[in-house]
C-alpha cells in the first residue's frame, strides 16, 4: 500500500535547503529583540566575527537578509561600472543564473562554454585573460560547487591562471553549495568577493546570502557606479563596526546562524569537508553499484555535497522523483535547465551522518525498483561496505 499519510521525518535531500539540526531550530525559535539595542549588538558582533571562521578569512563578511541571489548582485553592484567586461564560465545551471543577471545589470559578459559535465577550465581563463590587451575585463566570475551538475572546480587553478596572465582584474567565487561542506579558503586562494547563502552548508533556513571582501574588492566599492543602494557595503559596514545593520536584518535567522557557527566548530571545518567527501564517495559506489551514470566527468571534480545521476535512456527523472516521495516521503533534487526531467540529484551535505546516508540510498535504491527503473539492486550494500571499512 502506497504511504499516502507519512510518519516519521521527511527526508529533504535535495542539494539546499537541507536539513534544520534542531540546536538551530531552538535557537531560532526565540522572541524577536530591538535590532537597535544592546542586546543585539552582542549577538551582531559574534555572528561577524564568527562566521569569518567559515569563509576562512581576516576580512569583513557582509551579511544580507536576502536569498543567494541577492549576494550574486551584491558581489557585481558594489565592484563594477556599467559596460564593464566581466569573464565568467559554463559550469551548469547557476553560473548561467549569474550570467544572465550580470547582463540585466547591464554588464558585458564574455562566457566560456562548457557541456555541463566538467569543471572550469583554468587554462581558458589564462588565455582569454593573455589576449584581453587593453585589461577590459574586470572580473573573473566563477561557481566553485556548481550545484546544478554536481561538479567542484578548483579555485586555486583560477587564482594561478589570472596571477599567470599578469591580469588586474578580481575573482568573485560562487560557494553557495560549497561554504561549511566543501574545503574553501578566502583569503589563502586569493578571492576578491565570495558570495554565499544560508541554507545548505550552515545548515540554517533560507534567508540570509554573504559577500565575503577583499580589500581590493573594497577599494574598487569606492570607484564602482552600477546603481546600488539596498545592497551597498559601505553602510553595512560602518553599521557592523558595532554589531548593528542598516536595515532590519533577519534577527532569529541571526540566533541560527550563532548556533550552527557553534556545531562547524565543535565539529571542527577538517572533519565537516572528511565528512562531506566520505559520503560523497559512498554514493559514488552506490551509484556504480547500481550501474547508473555519473553526470560529473572528472573524477577530480566529483562534488563533496551533492551527486546527480544520470537516468538511464527512455525513463523520466521526474516520474522517478515523484514516486520515491510518495512511497518513501523523500525529496530528491529535480534536474535544472537542460538536465531537466534528465537527471536526478542526491543532497548529501550540511546535518547529515552515515545513517542519514542509508537511508537515502535505500530510499533511491526502493524508489528505481518500485518505478521500473532499470539497475542492478546493491547499492545500499557497497555504501554501507564502504562506511564499515
Ligand atoms: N548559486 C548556486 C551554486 C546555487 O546552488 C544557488 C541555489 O541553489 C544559487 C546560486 C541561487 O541561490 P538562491 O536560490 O538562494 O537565490
Amino acid at each position: 500500500t502506497l504511504n499516502n499519510h507519512p510518519s516519521g521525518r521527511h527526508f529533504l535531500q535535495i542539494p539546499g535547503p537541507t536539513n534544520v539540526p534542531d540546536r538551530v531550530l531552538r535557537a531560532i525559535d526565540q522572541p524577536t529583540i530591538d535590532h537597535r539595542g544592546p542586546v543585539f549588538g552582542a549577538l551582531g558582533l559574534a555572528v561577524l566575527e564568527g562566521v569569518r571562521e567559515v569563509f576562512q578569512t581576516r576580512g569583513p563578511v557582509v551579511i544580507f537578509p536576502s536569498s543567494g541571489t541577492g549576494a550574486w548582485e551584491a558581489a557585481l553592484v558594489n565592484t563594477l561600472s556599467p559596460g564593464d567586461r566581466v569573464l565568467m564560465v559554463e559550469t551548469g545551471h547557476f553560473a548561467s543564473l549569474w550570467r544572465k543577471l550580470a547582463g540585466r545589470l547591464g554588464l558585458e559578459v564574455d562566457f566560456l562554454e562548457g557541456d555541463w559535465r566538467h569543471p572550469v577550465d583554468a587554462a581558458a581563463i589564462g588565455a582569454r585573460l593573455a589576449d584581453d590587451a587593453e585589461r577590459r575585463i574586470k572580473a573573473v566570475c566563477v561557481v566553485h560547487n556548481e550545484t546544478s551538475t554536481g561538479v567542484t572546480s578548483d579555485v586555486t587553478a583560477v587564482r594561478r591562471a589570472i596571477d599567470g596572465a599578469g591580469h588586474p582584474a578580481l575573482l568573485m567565487v560562487d560557494t553557495i553549495s560549497s561554504l561549511g561542506s566543501v574545503d574553501y579558503r578566502h583569503d589563502e586562494w586569493g578571492v576578491d568577493v565570495t558570495v554565499a547563502g544560508s541554507q545548505k552548508g550552515l545548515m540554517l533556513p533560507p534567508g540570509l546570502a554573504f559577500n565575503a571582501v577583499s580589500e581590493k574588492a573594497l577599494a574598487a566599492a569606492d570607484t564602482a557606479r552600477l546603481p546600488r543602494s539596498y545592497w551597498d557595503w559601505r553602510e553595512m559596514l560602518t553599521a557592523n563596526e558595532r554589531g548593528y545593520f542598516p536595515y532590519t536584518p533577519s534577527t532569529n535567522l541571526l540566533y541560527g546562524l550563532h548556533e550552527a557557527l557553534a556545531m562547524l566548530r565543535e565539529e571542527g571545518l577538517p572533519q565537516v569537508f572528511a565528512r562531506h567527501l566520505r559520503h560523497a564517495r559512498a554514493t559514488r559506489l552506490a551509484v556504480a553499484a547500481w550501474g547508473l551514470e555519473l553526470l560529473s566527468l572528472d573524477p577530480a571534480a566529483h562534488s563533496p555535497a551533492l551527486t546527480a545521476v544520470v537516468m538511464p535512456a527512455g525513463h523520466g527523472a521526474d516520474a522517478f522523483r515523484k514516486t520515491v516521495l510518495e512511497r518513501f516521503d523523500m525529496s530528491l533534487g529535480q534536474g535544472l535547465g537542460k538536465l531537466a526531467d534528465r537527471v536526478f540529484r542526491i543532497g548529501h551535505l550540511g546535518h547529515f551522518n552515515d545513517l542519514t546516508l542509508c537511508g537515502t540510498l535505500a530510499g533511491v535504491e526502493m524508489g528505481l525498483a518500485a518505478a521500473g527503473v532499470p539497475h542492478r539492486p546493491g547499492g545500499v550494500r557497497a555504501a554501507m561496505d564502504f562506511l564499515e571499512g
